[in-house]
């Protein structure tokens, strides 16, 4: 099912994109085995990213986020291409607490600062960072990004539900982007567009329906899209990066701990890669 739909509204001067990101949220509860607060804070951040991930040109396109914080979320990465396949993981996975806001403000904490590599697959990859304000949240510290880092004045509400056993059952973004050519009338509708009001219509009646009722936009041009939780990581994958390392270090570690084990951050997924594995990549060892 489609969850990303983007959009212009104001007279064609802003882009709005909306996302329901509910089963990304949800799968990255079931990976990391989050607690409601870090589920909560994650579940914003990678919201936020499925929007800059829909932002991406090229086809090889891909962005990552990376906060780091003295407060109790410690870091934070996210991945995101122009699939819109979603990946990431918080250090700490069991923050305290019943009070999602407070949480929010606790996890992201003093001293953080957000930072973003966007490599839309065409030259250099962009790398824009800023402080995150305070008091912390996701979408301020999003919002503050794109104002210092890419003189875009931004307006993103992440939202994240969760019942009383902590699983998901509702997550979203709205983002609203002035055009370069934007008029004031349309600076004025960015700034002060219920984008609130929007998610809550969005759990009610969908995305189409909801972006259809609030923005009064009949099923114009707009362009929908699948965004997935979805990591990259494969056996494949690693062999190569193990075959970097060298057979005797290889060979070494094996005879030392049984196995090359290595784990994937983004999807909780453990590997290991024993002598037979060392035997395909490199050639049997002689006089064995
Ligand atoms: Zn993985």
């Amino acid at each position: 099912m489609t969850n990303v739909l983007r959009t212009l509204v104001f007279d064609g001067q802003v882009s709005l994109t909306v996302a329901d990101t509910t089963a990304i949220v949800k799968k990255a509860i079931q990976l990391h085995k989050l607690s409601p607060v870090s589920a909560y804070v994650f579940g914003k951040a990678i919201s936020a990213m499925t929007f800059a991930s829909a932002c991406l040109k090229g086809e090889k396109g891909e962005i990552s986020l990376a906060v780091k914080t003295e407060g109790e979320a410690v870091d934070i990465a996210v991945s995101g291409n122009h699939q819109l396949g979603l990946r990431g993981y918080i250090e700490n996975t069991k923050i305290q607490g019943d009070d999602f806001w407070e949480g929010e403000k606790r996890a992201l904490g003093q001293n953080g600062s957000l930072t973003i590599i966007r490599d839309d697959g065409y030259a250099r990859p962009f790398v824009g960072s800023c402080a995150i304000p305070n008091p912390a949240t996701v979408d301020t510290a999003f919002e503050t990004y794109y104002a210092v880092s890419e003189q875009l004045p931004t307006r993103i509400v992440t939202d994240v539900r969760l019942d009383e056993k902590g699983r998901c059952v509702y997550a979203a973004v709205a983002v609203l982007q002035p055009l370069p050519f934007a008029d004031n009338a349309a600076l004025n509708a960015t700034q002060t567009t219920d984008l609130q009001a929007l998610l809550d219509e969005v759990q009610k009646q969908g995305i189409e329906q909801a972006v259809k009722a609030v923005f009064m936009v009949d099923a114009t041009v707009w362009e929908t899209r699948i965004a997935k939780y979805k990591c990259n990581c494969s056996r494949p994958y690693l062999k190569k990066l193990i075959i970097s390392l060298g057979e005797p270090q290889m060979r070494q570690i094996i005879a030392e701990d049984g196995a090359v084990r290595v784990h994937c951050h983004y999807c909780n997924k453990d590997y290991a890669f024993t002598e037979e594995d060392a035997d395909s990549m490199f050639g049997k060892k002689e006089n064995k």
